[in-house]
């Protein structure tokens, strides 16, 4: 007979976990280490415990929860939409989205969300006021766009601090940039489109890559 497993509440570093994908197997056995691995292979990640694993110390942080009304058949339905980053403050950050009837289960959802949204940030010092070649910033200027919003992040000189709103400031901070300008355009009291056009800025830092890592 088969032991039977069960499954237990928030996990702190996937105890209890029985993975269900193949690359969870890979990350529970131990054949895979690291996340740079994943990303670089280009895999999806499909359960939060590989994050939880492999990214110990991941802090999360409510962005937004709101009240979401919806006239159904059966009459007003009403559900809390929760929007949540986590991220490593070290070149990690994620960004997800849950719904629910009570509002902590909303933001449990909106943390394995944002877990799944993983994406690595590619930092460095793109400021020609600065160029001391750390990780402080980013390396060029990039561009992120949600609905109707778009934002710009620019590298800033050491020193300089986050210029942005909270929002922003908080996402930057989970993913380890400690300078930059920001510039946003758009309806940007939408906080939900704000948030999700900087965490598509940083997501970009990733997809391009600069001159000085082409392969010839
Ligand atoms: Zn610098």
């Amino acid at each position: 007979m088969p032991k039977e497993q069960t499954s237990v509440g928030p996990r702190e570093g996937g105890e209890g976990w029985v993975p269900s994908t193949r690359l969870g197997k890979m990350v529970a056995e131990g054949q895979i280490t690291n996340l740079n691995e994943i990303f670089s292979q280009g895999y999806k990640i499909q359960e939060p415990e590989i994050v939880e694993v492999l990214l110990p110390g991941l802090q999360e942080e409510v962005i937004n929860v709101q009240l979401v009304q919806k006239q159904t058949d059966a009459g007003e339905r009403s559900r809390f939409k929760a929007i949540v980053a986590v991220g490593n403050g070290d070149g990690y950050v994620g960004l997800g989205v849950g719904k629910a009837r009570q509002v902590r289960n909303a933001i449990e959802k909106g943390t394995i969300d944002a877990k799944l949204n993983l994406t690595p940030v590619r930092r460095g010092c793109g400021s020609w006021e600065c160029a001391c070649g750390q990780p402080h910033s980013t390396s060029f200027k990039v561009v992120g766009t949600c609905g109707s919003v778009s934002v710009e992040v620019i590298p800033a000189p050491r020193g300089l601090g986050l210029v942005s709103n909270e929002v922003g400031k908080t996402i930057l901070r989970l993913a380890g940039i400690k300078d930059c300008w920001t510039r946003s355009f758009g309806s940007t009291r939408t906080t939900a489109s704000l948030a999700f056009a900087i965490f598509d800025a940083l997501r970009n830092t990733y997809k391009m890559v600069p001159p000085s890592e082409w392969v010839k």
